[in-house]
C-alpha cells in the first residue's frame, strides 16, 4: 500500500510538474505574441509616419513638391469633356530681400504666414503645396468660369495686405501668380501644365510682380 501510495504521489507530482511546464510554455507563448503584436504595430505606425514626412514640408507642414506632382497627376481629366482642374503658381516677390535684410529665421516665419494665408483662403476649394524655397501651388479640381482668376486675384490681395511681424522688417510681401486651365488639347501631362502656368508666372513677373497672370493659349 505504501508503495503504490508513493506512486501516486509521484504520478502526481508529474502532473504538477507537466502542469507548471505546459502553463509557463503557453505563458510565454502568449507573451511572445504581445510582444511581436507590439512590435509590429509600432513598424505599422513608422512606415505610416514615414510616408507621411515623405509627402510634407516640414517647415510649414502643408503637402511638399512630391505629393503637389502626385495630386496633380490623378487631377488630369480621363476625358478632355471632363471639368478642367486649375494650378497656380504662386512664387513670393523679391523674397530674397527679406532673407537679406531681416535674416533667415524672419524669411522662415513669413513664408510660413503666407502658407497659412493661402491655405485658409483656397479653403475647401483646391489644395495648397510648397513646392519650392517661396514657390507654392494651388490645384484646384473645378473651378467654373473666371472663378480661378477671381480666386487668383483674391490670393494675391490676400499676401500684399498679409499683417508681417515687426522684425520682418517694412513693408509688405507681395506675390506673383501665374494661373493655368488644365487644356487636354494643349497639355498632354503635367508638366506641359506647369510650363503653361510657369510661363503666365513668368510674365507676371516680367510685368512688375504683384499681380496675377492667366496662361495664354501658346503657353
Ligand atoms: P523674384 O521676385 O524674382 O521671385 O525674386 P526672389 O528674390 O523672390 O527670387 P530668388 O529666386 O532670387 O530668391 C529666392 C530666395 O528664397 C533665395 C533663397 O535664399 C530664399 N529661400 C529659399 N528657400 C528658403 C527657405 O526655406 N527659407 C528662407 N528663409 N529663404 C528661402
Ligand atoms: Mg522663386
Ligand atoms: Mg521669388
Amino acid at each position: 500500500a505504501r508503495a503504490e501510495a508513493r506512486q501516486r504521489e509521484e504520478a502526481r507530482r508529474r502532473d504538477v510538474l507537466v502542469g507548471r511546464v505546459t502553463g509557463g510554455a503557453l505563458a510565454g507563448l502568449l507573451l511572445v505574441a504581445v510582444l511581436l503584436f507590439l512590435l509590429l504595430r509600432a513598424q505599422r505606425r513608422h512606415a505610416a509616419e514615414l510616408r507621411l514626412q515623405a509627402l510634407r514640408d516640414p517647415l510649414t507642414g502643408i503637402d511638399n513638391r512630391r505629393a503637389f506632382l502626385q495630386h496633380a497627376g490623378s487631377l488630369l481629366p480621363p476625358r478632355a469633356e471632363a471639368p478642367s482642374p486649375v494650378l497656380m503658381l504662386i512664387d513670393v516677390d523679391h523674397f530674397k530681400r527679406i532673407n537679406d535684410t531681416a535674416g533667415h529665421p524672419q524669411g522662415d516665419r513669413v513664408l510660413v504666414l503666407v502658407s497659412a494665408f493661402l491655405c485658409e483662403a483656397v479653403g475647401d476649394q483646391g489644395r495648397v503645396s510648397r513646392i519650392g524655397g517661396e514657390e507654392f501651388a494651388v490645384l484646384c479640381p473645378r473651378l467654373e468660369g473666371d472663378a480661378a482668376m477671381r480666386l487668383a486675384e483674391t490670393l494675391r490681395t490676400g499676401v500684399a495686405s498679409l499683417p508681417l511681424p515687426a522684425q520682418a522688417g517694412p513693408g509688405s510681401v507681395t506675390a506673383s501668380i501665374g494661373v493655368a486651365v488644365f487644356d487636354a488639347l494643349r497639355h498632354r501631362d503635367v508638366d506641359d501644365w506647369m510650363r503653361a502656368a510657369d510661363a503666365a508666372l513668368y510674365a507676371a513677373k516680367s510685368s512688375g510682380r504683384d499681380r496675377a497672370v492667366a496662361a495664354t493659349t501658346t503657353d
